[in-house]
């Protein structure tokens, strides 16, 4: 099949700029914290800045592993900043933010691949700003996972989120570092130990993928218990990463969400401009209203 070049117009983004923007930004260098809105060069970030939504990226900005689609930088990482947590929660209150999301880069290079961290800043968070829920949204932490999944559960974030990403045909070349049951197994345990904890997960459309497939990893979640469920349009963010090879529309994205709703995920997102964090803390204060 041949890629796709042009983007359709559906894909229209706010530009970034403005007070609340330059503020966020200012926020986020004076603590040292990196972004994954910056990092990965999301498109919704003139939109999520704005509103003083951002979604920090611990464990520094340089990945241990260099997957297709991402456009964080990979190399050897440098030492993890001990300061992090406590400038996590201090960003967290001074944007004001009732949910925070948290990722981290992938750190295949430390003992714990960065399950330690996590724990620190939802503790930080905990001590400093107890009334805001808290999302992670960790990597597979490889053949570390389960100690890691342990610790992590048991500081007790409200979402743990770990993104399939894409069918499991496309791993070898999308993500390559990764296992695709590998993943799952990792969502299916934190449940196990802990079933109040809710679990998330994502995949990015048009990589190829067929709609059978997706339906697919829909159940494969399912299967593990998994609570909600994003999906968003790629985008290709250079010329050197994998490129696009559709543009799925605004109502098929709607369909697939359809779908999700039918078998028991709790909470949706779906179009071209989800990502994991969109929205993140509108649609689950809003799910725990319901
Ligand atoms: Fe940042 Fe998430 Fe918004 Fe993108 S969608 S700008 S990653 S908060
Ligand atoms: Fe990007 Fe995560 Fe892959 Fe690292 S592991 S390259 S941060 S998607």
């Amino acid at each position: 099949r041949e890629p796709r070049v042009r983007k359709p117009d559906w894909i229209r983004v706010k530009a970034p700029g403005g007070t609340a923007f330059a503020e966020t930004k200012a926020l986020m260098r004076r603590l040292n914290l990196a972004t994954v809105c910056e990092e990965a060069a999301c498109p919704n970030i003139g939109e999520c800045w704005t509103k003083k939504h951002a979604t920090v990226m611990i464990l520094g900005d340089t990945c241990t592993r260099a997957c297709a689609f991402c456009n964080v930088k990979t190399g050897m990482p440098r030492a993890v900043d001990p300061l992090e947590p406590e400038h996590v929660a201090v960003a967290a209150a001074e944007l004001g933010l009732e949910h925070i999301v948290v990722t981290s880069v992938d750190r295949d290079d430390l003992p714990d691949g960065g399950a330690s961290q996590f724990v620190k800043v939802i503790e930080a968070l905990r001590r400093n700003t107890p009334n805001t829920t808290i999302e992670i949204l960790t990597p597979d932490f490889r053949n570390k996972a389960q100690a890691a999944v342990e610790s992590i559960v048991q500081a007790r974030p409200d979402v743990y989120n770990h993104n399939l990403e894409t069918v499991p045909r496309l791993y070898p070349t999308i993500r390559p570092g990764a296992r695709y049951y590998a993943s799952l197994r990792l969502l299916e345990s934190v449940k196990t130990h802990d079933p109040s904890i809710f679990t998330k997960s994502g995949v990015m459309l048009g990589l190829g993928e067929e709609r059978l497939e997706v339906h697919q990893v829909m159940d494969d979640m399912r299967s593990a218990d998994v609570d909600f469920l994003t999906m968003g349009q790629y985008l290709q963010p250079t010329p050197r990463h994998t490129k696009v090879m559709d543009f799925v529309s605004p109502q098929a994205f709607d369909a697939y969400a359809a779908i999700a709703r039918a078998k028991g995920f709790l909470l949706v997102a779906s179009s071209p401009l989800t990502r994991s964090s969109y929205h993140a803390g509108d649609d689950f204060a809003k799910m725990k209203a319901a």
